[in-house]
């Protein structure tokens, strides 16, 4: 069945049976009418009876042969027929009608009711006129109703007819006036029983529809009681499920920015193979659009082989699994620890699986860099130990029996403990520094950079004279850089101890220093040592601040040197926020700078 809008069932229902009540109390209230003219009409006629009865009683008895002309003449003047009817029913006179032509009227019902001594009244055809007529009939003598005669008065219908017709019209007209209102009251109840339904329904499509900020509009005073509480149930509700839907939001919402804001790489894909959520990291990790990739295919945002056959494998599985996967980016392999987990909704059912991903590709490196580490500082540290071992056994079975030979591998023993003593003094100073970085402990004050240049070059004026090395300062006076003094100096004279120890006799070493601005116009102090010795290759400028790279080992070695004090540079650099590069070509000596901010 269709479903009709509320307002039309009540209105369309309301209207018809007020205009059936409205049809059954016109029908009542004219059948009523009519009965109650008829009965005022029959006992008018009864009274006229009654007052020509003496009359013709005695007409009958002393003249009956006036009779005749006595009816016609009081019948016209009452506008009445008059029919006086013998007791075998033979019509004796008649107002209208000559009585010799009447049939016998001795069966007619309100003669029949006469006759038993009874005021007998008929509404019917009259046979001898052809219209409807109210007939009245009166026994003539009361006492022998039967044997004395019957008068008969009657009337024609035709003007009970149109007065009842014009009462009719007017019960009729005012039907139709009544309904009019009746279909108005009916439209306005109507409109008042279904509008707040109406505005309850418009609002539980909001909440629906989601919008549960608007409450539904409850008019107490105009609505049934029941309606006003639907409406109160119905904005309870609005206000559970809005403050509901409010958790349920920020709990997405905090979820939301746990997932999207962890380290790891997290990725949930269904039972088939389609992404259902990854998050920022695990996007950067494959550079994918976290919202593009959701629903698609894992085939399509991961292109990496490995990893989809890793995530096919978990699918199946019912514990977790792990492995480690290599991703070729173009900025190098990236190293990918997973860790995959079965994922269930909340109803226990399994829905895929959701795999962590970490990158260890730092981790790695670090772990290559401390192995690397250990391996150099042993083998670094073996050389000497190793050359002292020797010195010493010598010794020990010669027993010192050449004194000069002694005394050579005496030296030996001296010089290799000393450089065995200035590879701890750097590692100490590495791991100082380290540490200090670690912490954000190193401590700096505006120093005077020119100041700070002059220590340091006399610091190595003495091995610099040695080779008749001229170190030249450019340095503005005023120049004033934010700086650790000591761990600044130390940088600069283990580069100006470099350029002396690789710079050829006679040659010279500049050491300048100047104000510049960075990439994003803050203030720097930048310090160069230039010298003009043998230069770097560029095969080595990569790695030359790695702990113990050389370029020239044996070089090196011979000069004392430790192969750290480049990285000491470099982290010295660092822990100023600073950094350090440098500038050289094969044959044309070398640039090394030192940059970090004026002031912190
Ligand atoms: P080392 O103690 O061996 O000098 P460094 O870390 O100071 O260790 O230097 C690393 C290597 O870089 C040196 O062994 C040397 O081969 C090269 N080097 C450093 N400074 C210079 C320079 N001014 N000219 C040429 N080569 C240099």
């Amino acid at each position: 069945m269709r479903n009709r809008p509320l307002f039309w069932q009540i209105f369309l229902a309301g209207l018809s049976v007020l205009i059936l009540a409205i049809i059954a109390v016109s029908w009542y209230g004219t059948f009523m009418v009519r009965q109650f003219y008829y009965g005022q009409m029959r006992d008018d006629i009864h009274s006229r009876a009654i007052l020509v009865r003496p009359q013709i009683s005695s007409l009958l008895r002393a003249r009956p042969a006036s009779l005749q002309e006595f009816c016609r003449q009081t019948g016209r003047a009452a506008r009445t027929r008059i029919t006086v009817i013998a007791p075998d029913g033979t019509v004796l006179a008649d107002s209208n009608e000559d009585p010799r032509h009447m049939d016998n009227h001795g069966h007619r019902p309100e003669v029949l009711t006469a006759m038993g001594g009874k005021v007998g009244s008929s509404f019917r055809e009259s046979k001898t006129l052809s219209r409807k007529m109210l007939y009245v009939a009166i026994p003539l003598d009361s006492d022998h109703p039967a044997a004395g005669g019957i008068l008969r008065l009657s009337v024609p219908a035709t003007s009970m007819d149109r007065v009842l017709a014009t009462i009719h019209r007017r019960i009729f007209l005012g039907t139709l006036f009544i309904i009019l209102l009746a279909a108005l009251s009916a439209y306005f109840i109507a409109r008042r029983i279904s509008r707040p339904l109406e505005e309850m329904r418009a609002a539980a499509e909001q909440l629906a529809s989601g919008r549960s900020d608007q409450p539904v509009p409850v008019r107490d005073t105009h609505v049934s009681r029941e309606v006003a509480d639907l409406a109160r149930s119905l904005n309870n509700m609005a206000d559970q499920v809005s403050r509901r839907i409010k958790i349920i939001i920020q709990q997405k919402n905090e979820l939301e920015a746990v997932f999207s804001s962890m380290a790891e790489g997290i990725l949930a894909v269904d039972l088939g193979h389609r992404v259902i959520r990854i998050n920022r990291a695990a996007s950067e990790i494959f550079q994918v659009d976290p919202q593009a990739a959701k629903e698609r295919p894992m085939e399509g945002v991961l292109r990496n082989r490995g990893l989809q056959e890793f995530i096919i494998r978990s699918l199946r599985e019912t514990d977790a699994i792990r492995k480690e996967i290599v991703l070729d980016a173009a900025d190098g392999e990236t190293l990918l620890s997973l860790h995959a987990v079965p994922l269930f909704d909340g109803e226990g059912k399994r829905m895929g699986s959701l795999v962590a991903m970490k990158n260890i590709t730092r981790i790695h490196q670090l772990e290559n860099i401390r192995r690397d580490f250990v391996a150099n500082v042993s083998h670094e540290l073996k050389t000497p130990i190793t050359a002292i071992r020797g010195c010493v056994e010598t010794l020990l079975d010669s027993a010192g029996d050449d004194p000069d030979a002694s005394r050579r591998f005496m030296e030996i023993i001296s010089r290799q403990a000393g450089r065995l003593d200035a590879i701890v003094d750097d590692l100490l100073t590495l791991s100082r520094i380290e540490d200090r970085t670690a912490k954000s402990a190193i401590r700096t004050a505006p120093e005077n950079i020119l100041t700070l240049l002059e220590a340091c070059r006399q610091t190595c004026l003495l091995a610099a004279e040695q080779k008749d090395i001229t170190i030249d300062i450019a340095c503005d006076p005023d120049l004033q850089g934010d700086c650790n003094r000591a761990m600044m100096e130390q940088a600069v004279i283990n580069l100006l101890t470099n350029g002396v120890t690789y710079s050829p006799e006679h040659s010279r070493i500049f050491l300048q220093a100047e104000q510049v601005r960075d990439d994003d116009g803050r203030q720097q102090v930048r310090i160069s040592v230039t010298d003009q010795g043998p230069g770097i290759g560029r095969e080595h400028q990569e790695r030359i601040f790695e702990r113990f790279y050389r370029c020239d080992r044996a070089r090196s070695r011979e000069a004392g040197g430790t192969g750290l004090g480049l990285a000491i540079v470099k982290h010295i650099a660092q822990a100023h926020n600073g950094t350090v590069a440098l500038h050289s070509e094969p044959g044309r000596g070398s640039t090394f700078f030192i940059t970090f901010p004026a002031s912190s």
